[in-house]
């Protein structure tokens, strides 16, 4: 910016020509507000720049002190050290909140030059300005734009890890603790997935505005990202103090949501670590009341933990097996195993389930309970599921071909790879290359997912179902889904948690409700598959009451595709 050459110009101008049309026109010109003034500093010209800018016309404001311009946003002692300068070094440059007229405070970049006689006398004083008031809010909002969360208003994960850098350092100061709180909602993406992105924006925004509302002056509450928030508290005096926030932000989200028309329940888990004791810098306290918050997710949610060291080698452990899983796939490490489902009534094989087999050549065989939920979480569980559906469609067509007849093969698909992959695309694919008939293949999906269900995935569902494959239920009535509900999804087969199996003869209340679903199933047209058959008194107990199709140790366990060839052939 020139503003002392063009103050300097300008005043050279006038001295040449004071009254001169090239003065005149200098001031005409200029898009910068102008001001004269006389030694008295009062208003003696000021240019249409001027007008436009603070809405004064000039017979407003000659003959005044350009004082009637302040905004009273700034103290006297700003004015006293400007004209100190402006006395010092015969000017003065910066920003300055001035009035309009119609009242409104505008921002301004102004230059002051003073022009003396030959005495040092004051002669005049010339003020140039510009309106910056667009300008800075631009870059104000530019700024709050890359420390701040659009969507909650919150600071942002960069902002939040200055933030709290920033907070160690002075508690280190002054010995003081800070604890670090890691937030995450619990189930959020079940409400993003059957509501709507929009109604989950909002929800997220009350959550952060709620979470906001507990924490004090001095504190941070910001949005990390996704469904997590992460809250930095300092000067606090033990563990205690420490809980009391954590279980009110609990109690924060207990509340029903309302968004439009719905009503919403959410919580969350929080995990918890302090400063000093949990880790050293930024990097491993984030890392530990992540761990932390993991562990109250596990313990159910909609409760806190606080960091310990057990939690940490647990992280380690799992995060190893992610980096293993990753190169999973391409290492050629999954497999299928097939476990026989025979008809009750005849003991008739008539297909198999099946399951998918990891064999790492470094941790060894991961059971599926592991390792699935944790590539769902990593986004893998889609590739893994693509190539499984594909592995188990050829390996049924084979057994056609090997005469083993027309067993069907029924693959598991997780809610994740539902929701956000293409499994009728899958199947389609698998079914054209392998020319296995769509009726030789069950999908078997949870009752979570029905739960769930937005009309999106209903319209996933009757896709898949379509095709004329077979659509089951897995692990039915540990879910809440009523048999009723079922109906609306054309669900062909039930197949009943093998936990109920398990204790169907102790426990007379799992019999009766084995016979309550079989009963049902039935008159809605639905056949049924006792899972976990372990003993002949259990097969027993099925048979009298009329299930369909029984799998269990009781037959066979899960058997890879040479050993399943093999007991089909019995
Ligand atoms: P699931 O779908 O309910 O699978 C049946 C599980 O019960 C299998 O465990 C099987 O080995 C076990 N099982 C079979 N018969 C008996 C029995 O008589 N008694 C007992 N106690 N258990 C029996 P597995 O293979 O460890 O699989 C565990 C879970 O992992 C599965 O439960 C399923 O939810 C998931 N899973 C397995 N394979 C896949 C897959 O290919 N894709 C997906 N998305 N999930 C899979
Ligand atoms: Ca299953
Ligand atoms: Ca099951």
């Amino acid at each position: 910016m020139a503003d002392h050459d063009s103050v300097r110009s300008a005043l050279k101008l006038m001295q040449e020509n004071v009254d001169g049309a090239m003065y005149r026109a200098v001031l005409d010109m200029a898009s910068e507000g102008i001001i004269v003034t006389d030694a008295e500093n009062h208003i003696v010209a000021v240019n249409p720049a001027f007008t436009a800018i603070t809405g004064y016309p000039p017979d407003e404001v000659v003959g005044r002190n350009p004082s009637m311009l302040h905004s009273g946003l700034h103290d006297s002692e700003f004015y006293q050290a400007m004209w100190d300068t402006i006395r010092a070094l015969g000017r003065w440059e910066g920003d300055i909140f001035d009035r309009r007229r119609d009242g409104s405070v505008y921002r301004a970049r102004l230059a002051i030059a003073i022009e003396r006689d030959a005495a040092g006398n004051a002669v005049r004083h010339v003020a140039i300005f510009r309106d910056v008031t667009e300008a800075r809010e631009v870059s104000e909002r530019l700024w709050r734009h890359s420390n701040y969360d659009l969507l909650t208003e919150l600071p942002n994960r960069g902002l939040f890890l200055d933030r709290f850098l920033q907070a160690l350092v002075r508690a280190g100061r002054g010995s003081q603790r800070v604890a670090l709180l890691f937030v995450g909602l619990d189930g959020f993406k079940t409400i993003n997935d059957t509501l709507g992105h929009s109604i989950g924006d909002k929800v997220l925004h009350e959550a952060g505005r709620r979470f906001q509302g507990l924490i004090g002056r001095g504190d941070t509450v910001a949005r990390f990202g996704g469904d997590e928030f992460t809250v930095a508290l300092t000067e606090i005096d033990g563990v205690d103090g420490v809980e009391t926030v954590i279980r009110a932000l609990l109690e924060a989200l207990y509340e029903p949501f309302l968004v439009e028309t719905h009503h919403i329940l959410l919580s969350c888990s929080i995990g918890a670590c302090l400063w000093p004791g949990d880790g050293d810098d930024v990097e491993t306290l984030m890392r530990n009341a992540t761990s932390a918050m993991q562990a109250a997710k596990e313990a159910g949610r909609n409760t806190f933990r606080f960091f310990t060291p057990t939690m940490d080698a647990r992280a380690k452990a799992r995060s190893r097996l992610a980096g293993e899983l990753s190169n999973s796939l391409a290492g050629h490490e999954f497999q299928l195993a097939y476990q026989p489902i025979v008809e009750v009534a005849t003991g008739r094989l008539v297909g198999a389930e099946a399951l998918l087999r990891w064999q790492n050549r470094y941790i060894g065989a991961v059971s599926p309970e592991q390792f699935v939920p944790l590539a769902e979480e990593m986004g893998l569980i889609m590739p893994i599921g693509d190539w499984l559906i594909g592995e188990a469609c050829r390996e049924a067509a084979e057994w056609d071909r090997a005469g083993l007849g027309a067993l069907k093969v029924a693959v598991n698909v997780s809610p994740r790879q539902v929701q956000q992959g293409d499994v009728a695309l899958t199947l389609e694919r698998a079914l054209g290359e392998t020319g296995l008939a769509p009726e030789r293949v069950t999908v078997e999906i949870t009752e979570s997912l029905l739960l769930s269900c937005g009309t999106e995935i209903i319209e996933k569902l009757a896709r898949i179902r379509r095709l004329g494959v077979t659509l089951a239920i897995d692990d039915f009535g540990t879910g809440y889904a009523s048999l009723a509900y079922l109906k609306h999804f054309q669900v062909d087969l039930l197949k009943i948690d093998r936990s109920f199996v398990a204790t169907c003869l102790e426990n007379p209340e799992d019999g009766r409700l084995i016979e309550a679903i079989l009963a049902l199933a039935h008159s809605l047209g639905m056949r049924v598959v006792g899972e976990g058959v372990e003993s002949p008194a259990q097969l027993e107990f099925l048979a009298e009451r009329g299930c369909d199709l029984a799998q269990g140790y009781h037959y066979s366990p899960p058997l890879l595709s040479s050993r399943f060839r093999s007991y089909a052939t019995l």
